[in-house]
């Protein structure tokens, strides 16, 4: 096992793609198997120190930034144990890309990968990752169908998909925690909001999404599919927002057999690809799909294309285009980030999703702070999944305060019309506030009780989810 203490080589664990800037550790352990897992687990407990998981690094809400202790970090837990027919089994420091890379050479495909391929797939379970094509597929949660997993207290667990399962009052009971679920149910939506509760829950499942702090996840058996048939994808630019809706319900019902993604991008981000697609046309905002290839989806989806309007259609039908639209998806977030870091502003970002009836509200909701504020403003993402991300870029302390204002409104807005506050990158150590007004004090009550189950002297995931200071309230 490596143990890094030198200041410099720790401080790359002390970030991740947040703006969480409070991280500080006296140790990183880099554990070669579960065994050593499970010694550093121990050790930790044998000293009350606190322990933060370390994945890729690529979370974007500050979970595996520690604030105390020591970091672990699952870096070389990175083998693919097993690819047998539709299920592989992986260490949790596989890197998605590796995985991605391996599956295509057996012909197998793993649905919710995130479009972050330096994620590691437990890292992805850890916060239910939901992946680019998560409109078809949905999220991580679905294709976990075993968990290893080191608890916070130094057992090595193992929770196999349909073995744990709640009872009718409630109650999980195995031979390592016995505890009931919590009182609040997570939305049936697209969620990764602490963790998770429903009616006769599987253990499994609360373990997805739980962001690091029950324990280590060591390795996770997840379903694949066969390798995906031939896609086209398709950018359509359409002159303004105004039939956006009538698009989406269009083409969701006559489309959805064989659509992989529903996407859209407003007006304000079309501007931050225009340097490198300098062909997009002037005020228009744009819908991006995916589908299975065939001439007669093509066809249609053109005919389309010319119901609404729309000022330009890229297609995407050979690999070298494909890939140029693909590239087109993943500069926005990149560009947009560049852009307002060289300004020095800190943009304020929103991950909520809503359910499908009250989609259009939220988005007016949206756009009144948008034309309003003052403040620039970018919507874009998974319009399939009911599900934009609303960026806010504060110029200055007066837009600051004023963005954060409307953050909050928009998070009791969201609640209002039963949405989450995080659709899919989490909680970690930025958005409390926001999971206690989804799930109240009695939420977070209980979320505290059945941490304590797996980690008893609360040293998991130190301030993830929750302050640590609420671990120690009589
Ligand atoms: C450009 C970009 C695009 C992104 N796109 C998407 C997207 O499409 N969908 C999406 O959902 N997210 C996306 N993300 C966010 C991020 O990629 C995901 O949250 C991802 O699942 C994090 O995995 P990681 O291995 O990097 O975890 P880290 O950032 O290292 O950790 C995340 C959390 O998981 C915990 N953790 C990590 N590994 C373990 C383990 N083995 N056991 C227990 N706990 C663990 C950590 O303690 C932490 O709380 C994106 C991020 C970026 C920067």
């Amino acid at each position: 096992m490596i143990i890094k203490e030198n200041r410099d080589e720790i401080l790359s664990y002390l970030e991740d793609s947040s703006n969480f800037s409070a991280g500080r550790c006296e140790k990183v352990f880099i554990p070669e198997n579960e065994q050593e897992v499970l010694e550093v687990v121990n050790l930790c407990n044998s000293q009350k120190m606190p322990l933060t998981v370390s994945g890729g690094g690529t979370g974007t809400v500050g979970g595996r930034i520690p604030t105390e202790g020591s970091v672990i970090s699952v870096e070389r837990l990175n083998r693919i144990i097993s690819i047998n027919g539709n299920s592989a089994i992986c260490e949790a420091g596989t890197i998605i890309n590796n995985f991605l890379q391996e599956l295509e050479r057996a012909g197998k495909f793993y649905p919710p990968f995130p479009t972050e391929r330096n994620a590691f797939i437990g890292g992805n379970a850890s916060t239910n990752a939901s992946g680019e094509y998560s409109f078809r597929f949905g999220a991580t949660r679905k294709y976990v169908m075993k968990i290893r997993m080191v608890t916070g207290s130094g057992k090595i667990v193992e929770i196999p998909r349909g073995k744990f399962l709640a009872d009718e009052r409630g109650v999980i009971k195995t031979d390592f925690a016995h505890f009931e679920i919590p009182s609040y149910q997570t939305p049936p939506i697209k969620c990764s909001a602490g963790y998770f509760s429903a009616k006769g829950m599987d253990l499994i499942d609360l373990v997805i999404g739980s962001e690091g702090t029950l324990g280590v996840i060591t390795s996770v058996e997840v379903l694949l599919t066969d390798r995906l048939p031939e896609r086209f994808i398709m950018v359509f630019f359409l002159p303004s927002e105004e039939k956006m809706f009538d698009f989406i319900s269009e083409v969701k019902h006559k489309f959805i057999q064989d659509m992989y993604m529903l996407e859209f991008f407003d007006r304000a981000s079309l501007f931050f690809l225009k340097d490198d697609f300098p062909e997009i046309p002037s005020d228009t905002c744009a819908f991006y799909i995916e589908s299975t290839s065939t001439t007669e989806l093509m066809e249609q989806w053109l005919e389309i294309s010319e119901k609404y309007n729309a000022r330009d259609v890229w297609v995407g039908s050979d690999p070298k285009n494909y890939q140029r639209l693909i590239d087109f998806r993943h500069r926005l977030p990149e560009n947009i980030n560049a852009y307002f870091r060289k300004l020095k502003i800190t943009k304020i970002s929103l991950d909520i999703a809503v359910p499908e009836n009250n989609f259009r509200e939220l988005v007016s909701f949206y756009r009144k702070f948008s034309e309003e504020s003052g403040i620039q403003t970018v919507l874009f993402g998974h319009i399939g999944e009911n599900h934009l991300h609303f960026n806010l870029f504060p110029a200055d302390e007066k837009e600051k305060n004023l963005a954060k204002q409307i953050y909050l409104s928009c998070v009791e807005k969201a609640l209002s019309l039963g949405g989450t506050i995080a659709a899919e990158h989490g909680i970690g150590k930025i958005k409390y506030p926001y999971l206690r007004m989804m799930y109240g004090d009695k939420g977070i009550k209980d979320m505290i009780r059945i941490k304590k189950v797996f980690d008893p002297d609360g040293l998991m995931g130190r301030d993830t989810l929750f302050p640590s200071s609420l671990l120690f309230e009589k």
